[in-house]
């Protein structure tokens, strides 16, 4: 029986995964569920799965859910960061999701590694962030890393197991990473300025929360997924070619030397790679409806355009620069999706935001994860300063 942490389990993956783990009674027990600020919505999954442990990383909102929930239901409540990194790593529990947005999910998926949990890993900011210091705690720790972004864990079920970090052993040419183009794949050049958060976050084929919606619309999802990709795969941005392909069915490919290409397809469903991960080496029903070829009847694919998408090369960028520049880039970028959900900003205005503070904080050793908070920190402060100025003159935005 699998007692598993699911870190931010109000969000999009926290509830797919919750109903993965519903399907198995015989096999998951909840141990812990954690979220921001959602009490009600934490009290609604508590009564259902009634977990030992309810987090709420904000305090007020613990304070809140420790008066509602009904003492007989046994559920110990904790607040803050430290509640966080409390369940992450507790002995009782050997699995976590790692399903937070952001940086703010850094901390306690680090616990998880450290403590040499299985770790589910879908909060790909932690690691784009931390790189080499994530994967050497990986390694130091002895935690079973799986990739849950469905790109990532399509490529690795692409691999062979003992080879997922070893491309020229395994005989691996490239990585066919696809992305599906999201909502704006059509939408000219000169439109985009004025497209609203509403239309970023419909996104065609896949329902996720409002960030990683955004991500896709700009591309930076799948600039942060290079970069997650390089670091999972032990591999570099040359070997791994962004492929759209708009009907989101193929997860991702893996080219070997001798002109086979394996490929991961189903239905653009999350459940999937979540019940790959929780369940793994072994396979279970997902609850996802199989897929009908006939139905779909053909697959497309594009090159990326970045013109039009400068965030895919901002990120290729970033990892070249290596160092502190990954976690710049992704703290500037979380600014300004926020400041463009909020309607302070324009949705071209998001990559000129970024690549102006990667300008102004060029790459400097991670040596420590110090290094790197502090890093986030400042390219936040720089990033807000620029969102105020730019606001000023989007102030007539709907
Ligand atoms: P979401 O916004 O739906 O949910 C985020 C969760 O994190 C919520 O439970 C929220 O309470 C919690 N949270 C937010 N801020 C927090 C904070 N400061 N401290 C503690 N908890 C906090 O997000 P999502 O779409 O489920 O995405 C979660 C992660 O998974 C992201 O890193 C995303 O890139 C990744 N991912 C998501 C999908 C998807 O289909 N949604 C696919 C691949 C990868
Ligand atoms: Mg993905």
């Amino acid at each position: 029986m699998r007692q598993v942490t699911i870190l931010g389990a109000t969000g999009s993956i926290g509830l797919s995964t919750l109903d993965v783990i519903q399907r198995h009674p015989d096999r998951f027990r909840v141990f812990a569920l954690t979220a921001c600020r959602q009490v009600d919505a934490m009290l609604e999954l508590c009564r259902l799965h009634r977990p030992k442990y309810a987090v709420m990383a904000d305090e007020p909102s613990a304070a809140r859910l420790a008066k509602d929930l009904p003492a007989d239901w046994g559920i110990e409540v904790l607040g803050g960061p430290g509640g966080l990194v409390q369940v992450a790593s507790a002995p009782e529990c050997d699995t976590v999701m790692a399903a937070i947005v952001g940086a703010a999910g850094l901390e306690s998926t680090l616990a998880a590694v450290r403590a040499g949990k299985r770790v589910l890993l879908a909060n790909k900011e932690a690691l784009v962030m931390s790189g080499k210091l994530f994967m050497d705690a990986v390694v130091d720790s002895g935690a079973e890393l799986l990739p849950i972004d469905s790109e990532h864990n399509a490529i690795f079920q692409c691999l062979p197991p003992h080879q997922v970090r070893n491309f020229s052993g395994a005989g691996v040419r490239r990585v066919l990473l696809t992305a599906s183009g999201g909502p704006f794949r059509r939408t000219a050049a000169d439109a985009l300025a004025d497209v609203s958060p509403e239309q970023a976050c419909a996104h065609p084929n896949w329902s996720m929360g409002q960030k990683i919606s955004v991500d896709s619309a700009t591309l930076m999802n799948k600039g942060l997924e290079l970069i997650e990709a390089c670091w999972l795969f032990n591999t570099q941005p040359k070997q791994i070619e962004v492929h759209v392909h708009p009907e989101s069915i193929i997860h991702s490919m893996v080219e070997y030397v001798d002109g086979s290409v394996l490929a991961q397809l189903g239905s653009p469903d999350m459940r999937t790679p979540i019940a790959n991960g929780l369940a793994w080496p072994e396979r279970i029903d997902s609850g996802v409806a199989p897929l009908d070829l006939f139905a779909l009847g053909r697959f497309n694919f594009e090159r990326p355009d970045l013109q039009r998408f400068p965030c895919l090369r901002l990120a290729a960028e970033a990892f070249d620069q290596g160092g502190t520049s990954p976690a710049v880039l992704n703290a500037a970028n979380e600014e300004a999706v926020a400041a463009f959900l909020r309607r302070e900003l324009r949705f071209t205005d998001i990559p000129v935001i970024i690549e102006s503070v990667m300008d102004a904080l060029p790459a400097v050793g991670a040596d420590s994860f110090d290094i790197i908070f502090e890093k986030d920190g400042e390219s936040r402060a720089l990033a807000l300063e620029q969102i105020r100025r730019h606001a000023v003159s989007v102030s007539g935005l709907g």
